[in-house]
């Protein structure tokens, strides 16, 4: 139902969902899609033909958001209706945020384009070089030329509640308040980049250090949040930023007796930090007052994403279409529904 053709204005707040295929593990188990794009916005969790023990949650539940990806969604599609629009924000002076929301192995990262290992071929093609080559258009064009204006980017994990740098060999960085309420990365490199090739060279460097690594955060990579933020300065000054958020895992179901310490310790941080950005996200347009930011640093560290009338948000939900996946696919929907 969607095509590229479309025009798409950004919004204050956008939430969409994209369905990924079934990949051939769960083939091969046999596993089953529950999940439908039946229309443009709407995404259907139905019951499978076959006849299985239906769960409770599985009659016919029917969810609305802006737009909905279905399996044969390229990321060029998804990139032109939710992080492309925001682009022109970060022009206009303003804070733009898009956020890759969902389980592990839903396909965050592969939308995201921030999978730079070495396991994957595509991912050049996801939205951080999406984003990347447009705003170097933008840059380009006469309106935008004589403003001045000149692109850095940051690229950071937060993991356990800790900031670490990926584009300075992982150095653990410490978050300020000042008494404006200003919220500052102490050291966090800020790389000028002079096209989308540097911009995407810095992704690959800030992934590998993302996955490799041997620090105490030498987690695996959907236990934090990675942010990749493009800003625009002018004589020195912050014009407008475009932050790209890969979300850690938000897994249901972690067996609190089985698990070690280390897993509960990171799972409770995981929920108390996503939690926090609903909060946020909801109150987006409000009195900065009753924005919860301080509530994790995830939120605290994107503060300006949740304040200003020029602030831009959107959430791409990624979903597994899997019976398999039912509780954390139920867990996202939820989620998202709440945030929009
Ligand atoms: P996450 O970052 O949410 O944990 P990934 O992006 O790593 O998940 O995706 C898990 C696997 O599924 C990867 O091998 C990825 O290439 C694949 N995948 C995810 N989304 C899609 C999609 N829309 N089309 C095809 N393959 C996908
Ligand atoms: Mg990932």
């Amino acid at each position: 139902p969607l095509s590229l053709s479309d025009m798409v204005e950004a919004r204050s707040i956008c939430v969409c969902v994209r369905k990924r295929p079934l990949n051939s593990k769960e083939v091969t188990k046999n596993d089953i899609d529950v999940v439908s794009i039946p229309g443009n916005g709407t995404l259907l969790l139905h019951e499978p033909k076959q006849k299985v023990d239906l769960t409770k949650y599985l009659d016919n539940q029917v969810f609305h958001f802006d737009y909905s990806f279905d399996e044969s969604s390229t990321n060029d599609l998804v990139y032109r209706f939710t992080a492309k629009p925001l682009v022109q924000t970060i022009f206009d002076g303003g804070v733009a945020t898009c956020f890759a929301y969902g389980q592990t192995g839903s396909g965050k990262t592969h939308t995201m384009g921030g999978d730079f290992s070495g396991k994957s071929q595509n991912n050049a093609k996801g939205i951080y070089a999406m984003a990347a080559q447009d705003v170097f258009a933008l840059l380009k064009q006469r309106r935008y030329s004589g403003l001045d204006l000149c692109p850095y980017v940051t690229f950071f994990e937060i993991y356990n509640s800790k900031v670490f740098d990926l584009l300075n060999k992982k150095a653990k960085l410490r978050v300020l308040e000042d008494e404006k309420q200003q919220v500052q990365v102490v050291g966090l490199q800020e790389m000028y980049v002079s096209c989308a090739e540097d911009v995407i060279k810095m992704i690959e460097m800030g992934s590998a250090c993302r996955t490799s690594g041997q620090t105490s955060a030498n987690a695996n990579s959907s236990r934090s949040h990675a942010v990749l933020q493009v800003i625009l300065r002018r004589r020195n000054q912050v014009h407008g930023k475009f932050s790209l958020v890969d979300l850690a895992g938000n897994e249901r179901g972690i067996d609190v007796r089985s698990s070690d310490r280390q897993t509960l310790v990171e799972t409770a941080e995981i929920n108390r930090s996503l939690l926090a950005l609903k909060e946020c996200i909801r109150s987006l347009g409000m009195d900065s007052h009753h924005i919860p930011f301080r509530m994790s640093k995830l939120t605290q560290v994107l503060r300006d994403s949740f304040i200003g009338e020029n602030s831009r948000t959107c959430m791409i939900a990624m979903v597994s279409p899997g019976m398999s996946s039912c509780d954390s696919t139920v867990n996202t929907l939820r989620y998202a529904d709440r945030v929009k």
